[in-house]
């Protein structure tokens, strides 16, 4: 069997009219920056993300900059953040300036330890920026109490998580401004790069509109400078048209998790592999389902050579990338964050995955322990 990390030709087939009949769409119309169809998927997914504004932009990275800029993060601000993310989280603070604080991970939901946030706060802080990673929300309430004791913002790193719940809030529009990427492996992914904020105050949203399109107020009126970060026609057409599968997909994911963890523990090896979990009072949207285990990256050699694909989210936490080296964090800093990097792995959990495929990666898992 082969089986890859994502399949994302199996999710074309079952769209490949809709999907170009859109393009298509979009290609007669020559509209091909914002415009209608861009308007009409940010109202759809403020909608499908319980916020009162959507605004789309070029990336999710470019999400969290905006995001950032919007909220005045500038030259020596300190913003805090985990150390175990994608590189963006917190290169978009040092874009601005700005010194990303981290704080180490929590070892079983692997998103920054929220009891740890208050201690880090400093009259420089002027944002938290969680990640909701592989899917599963921070602990909201706990980073909102200390946030709102200190007047300040939480901007959320939505990028893996739309449609992921915190008591029944959705992702993104729980703290002041949440940033969602369209990056094909997402669980919503367009043709391309893409990405959204969506947030429930009206001013923000007034100024990400601005910032996007180079601080413009009107054409050719600079109010603000910005930067050149928005959402292309036909990416906003592609993803109206699969939009509507998300909830659809999202349920698959799931249903393919609690399956993985029933396969393990029937196959005896809930004790070799420590399984993810989930919160109480939040609904996990599996972008990812991450294992961790010892001799991860023999794990990993075993399963490709096998013909399962697998990636490691992420081997190197952030305080260690070379280009942070000027913050001055060593290793040893994040001990939790360096030991997930050494020990997860990240399993096919894609909507269209079959029981079989899924017996046949636990079966591989298996021969390599036992
Ligand atoms: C994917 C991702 C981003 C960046 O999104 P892009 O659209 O690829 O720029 C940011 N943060 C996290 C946690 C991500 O997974």
């Amino acid at each position: 069997m082969n089986i890859p990390l994502l399949d994302l030709q199996a999710q074309y087939a079952t769209l490949r009219e809709p999907l170009l009949s859109a393009i298509e769409r979009v290609m007669n119309s020559q509209q091909l920056i914002l415009g209608a169809e861009v308007a009409g998927l940010e109202e759809e997914i403020a909608s499908y993300s319980q916020a009162r504004h959507a605004i789309g932009c070029a990336s999710g990275s470019d999400a969290l900059l905006l995001a950032l800029q919007s909220i005045g993060v500038g030259p020596g601000d300190e913003v805090i953040t985990t150390p175990y993310s994608f590189f963006a989280t917190a290169a978009a603070i040092t874009r601005l300036g700005g010194r990303p604080v981290f704080v180490d991970i929590d070892p079983v939901s692997y998103n920054m330890r929220e009891s740890d946030v208050g201690a880090a706060i400093t009259d420089r802080t002027r944002a938290l920026l969680p990640v909701h990673l592989y899917g599963q929300c921070a602990e909201m309430n706990v980073l909102q109490d200390v946030a709102r004791q200190s007047a300040i913002p939480i901007i959320e790193d939505a990028a893996q998580a739309i449609g992921a719940e915190d008591q029944k809030r959705r992702a993104g529009s729980i703290g002041t401004i949440g940033c969602i990427s369209f990056y094909p492996s997402k669980n919503l992914g367009g043709a391309g790069d893409g990405g959204m904020l969506v947030t429930n105050d009206d001013e923000h949203a007034a100024r990400l509109r601005m910032l996007r399109v180079h601080g413009e107020e009107r054409k050719y009126h600079h109010r603000l400078v910005g930067v050149n970060s928005r959402l292309d026609a036909i990416q906003a057409a592609v993803l109206r048209v699969k939009l509507p599968h998300l909830e659809e997909w999202t349920e698959a994911r799931i249903r393919n998790a609690a399956r993985y963890d029933q396969l393990f523990t029937d196959a005896g090896l809930a004790e070799e592999i420590r399984l993810p979990t989930v919160r109480e009072g939040t609904r996990h949207i599996f972008n990812q389902y991450v294992i961790r285990v010892a001799r991860r990256d023999e794990l990993r050699d075993h399963l490709k050579s096998n013909g399962v694909g697998s990636e490691v989210y992420y081997p190197v936490p952030l305080h260690l990338q070379e280009c942070f080296h000027y913050l001055g964090y060593g290793v040893g800093d994040f001990p939790e964050a360096e030991r997930a990097a050494r020990e997860t792995l990240a399993l096919p959990i894609y909507p269209e995955m079959t029981l079989e495929q899924q017996t046949y990666v636990v079966e591989t898992i298996r021969g390599f322990y036992i």
